[in-house]
């Protein structure tokens, strides 16, 4: 064995569960290193620059965010297994944010860090559905959402046990799928635990200066631990022998060997680099296709923070102006009946924030609308749905004229499903992958396992956590090849 090449642990993906399972892996001694294909890491979560501006690519916020000293969540978890300091994050709590539903944001339900408010809104605006409502909430406090056994359950079967309000439970289900459900329509009812309690039992923050702190953060301890990465070095291929990854072959022609691989970059996508014989496992149901769903987001710079236009202090706006919500891929490019809107100002930070607004919206997309598009076209669309979601969203929003807006707004950008293949390789532009997860990480191969997205944990946290927990279960047990 060339010693040069061989890695305990080789990692595809430089996003957040690929890092964080660097970190963990190189604490323990291991040697590891993790193949980037793109030149910047945090995959789903990076930024760029235009003109000189950086740009977070996905952020809104980050959830499951408590209060220091609170003990037993995942986030206080993730920290110290990663053995980052609280305040290496810089977490700022939100303000608040509210789920706003009918043609002109007829009801609305506000919620904020601190559970108790959710649960007033309901007493106010739902009073037949409150009883239900804390039944749900003893319901989830006694799950195993760790579970990795668990049976597959419809989240809206067991959200009826609870609530017959049609209209309040959509209202539930619409933050928690905007923020994590690969699925169209309903959740697994793991999936809705998870959501339900990192966005509304413990909250929203960000850091002051956006992902690039928490990317940062992790590049330092994987650095520091020892990890290696090599960028714009993406794996080309996986070289299957007697049923293991026997080795990896680069963009860059080079090959290299790995006792254990872990990638986050999708399973059908993982799979792909083995070759056109390799299958998911466990193999999907006959007849199963779910569609994956993407999204768009516009990103408004605006000359000072959006409450000096008039639009207040809400961090988060979950809209729908239909009778049901529809988080399904729409038939069109875009569906802007229903979105989120996320003003990223709107945080408690200590100095009152960036002197320059932001205003972005996010909308269901259908990636083959956009997919074939010619450049022309396809900008000139981009330009189309930017105008059409950002009229939608305003409909939720205290009213600003349409002079001022365009007096107070720098510079826009909007990114599509195209932009999201291109930043991370998952297919069809699926942010959350694909809706069947694989939640014990193992593929057709012994030392090959699965991190991030298509393992089933979602968003910063969740990826972080999976790529945590992967590391642990396949490669830090007793036992384990080393
Ligand atoms: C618009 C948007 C908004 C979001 N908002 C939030 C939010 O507010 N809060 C939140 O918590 N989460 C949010 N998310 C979700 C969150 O970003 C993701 O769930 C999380 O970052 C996924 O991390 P991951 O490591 O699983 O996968 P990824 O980030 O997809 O990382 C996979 C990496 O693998 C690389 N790669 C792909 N193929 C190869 C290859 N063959 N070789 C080498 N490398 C390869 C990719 O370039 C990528 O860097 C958002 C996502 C988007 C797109």
């Amino acid at each position: 064995m060339n010693r040069a090449s061989h890695y305990d642990v080789a990692i595809i993906g430089a996003g957040m569960s690929g890092l964080a399972a660097g970190i963990r892996l190189a604490h323990f001694g291991r040697r590891v290193c993790i193949f980037e294909r793109h030149y910047a890491p945090g995959g789903l979560n990076s930024f760029y620059s235009i003109d000189g501006r950086k740009y977070d690519v996905g952020l809104h916020a980050v959830t499951n965010y408590v209060p220091r000293g609170v003990k037993g969540t995942p986030l206080g978890r993730l920290l110290r297994q990663l053995r980052i300091e609280r305040d290496e994050f810089d977490l700022c709590p939100q303000k608040q944010s509210r789920v706003v539903f009918g043609p002109r944001g007829g009801i609305e339900l506000r919620f904020t860090n601190d559970r108790t408010v959710l649960e007033t809104e309901i007493a106010s605006k739902f009073p037949a559905q409150i009883d239900g409502f804390r039944r749900l909430l003893g319901a989830l406090g006694s799950y195993d959402d760790t579970a990795t056994e668990a049976p597959a359950m419809s989240a809206r079967a067991v959200l009826r046990r609870y609530i017959s309000d049609q209209l309040l439970e959509d209202m539930i289900f619409c933050p928690l799928m905007y923020y994590g459900s690969a699925q169209e329509q309903d959740m697994d009812f793991v999936q809705f635990g998870v959501m339900f309690r990192s966005i509304f039992l413990e909250g929203l923050a960000r850091p002051h200066e956006g992902v690039r702190r928490i990317i940062r953060v992790l590049l330092e301890k994987y650095r520091a631990a020892g990890g290696e990465r090599r960028m714009k070095c993406g794996v080309a291929r996986i070289i299957e022998r007697e049923g293991r990854a026997a080795a990896l072959v680069l963009d860059d022609g080079g090959e290299i060997t790995a006792t254990h691989v872990l990638s986050s970059i999708g399973a059908e996508e993982t799979m792909a680099l083995c070759g056109p014989q390799a299958a998911a496992h466990p193999p999907a149901a006959a007849g199963d296709a779910p569609r994956r769903l993407s999204f768009i987001e516009s990103i408004r710079v605006l000359k000072s923070p959006p409450a000096d236009l008039g639009w207040g202090d809400d961090t988060i706006v979950f809209f729908n102006d239909s009778g049901r919500f529809e988080y399904t891929r729409p038939a069109g490019p875009v569906d802007p009946r229903s979105g989120v809107i996320c003003f990223p100002n709107n945080f408690d930070f200590q100095d009152g924030g960036p002197p320059e607004g932001l205003l972005r919206i996010t909308c269901l997309a259908n990636y083959d609308r956009w997919a074939g598009l010619p450049e022309e076209r396809y900008r000139a669309e981009k330009q189309h749905w930017l105008d059409e979601t950002t009229r939608s969203a305003r409909r939720f929003l205290p009213p600003v004229a349409d002079e001022t807006l365009v007096a107070a707004t720098l510079a826009t950008d909007l990114f599509t499903p195209r932009t999201i293949l291109r930043f991370t390789g998952h297919r069809e532009g699926a942010v959350y992958g694909a809706p069947h997860k694989i939640r014990d990480g193992h593929t057709h191969l012994s030392n090959l396992y699965l991190c991030g997205t298509d393992q089933g944990l979602l968003g910063i946290v969740g990826s972080m956590l999976s790529g945590i927990s992967m590391a642990n279960a396949h490669m830090l047990r007793p036992g384990a090849d080393v």
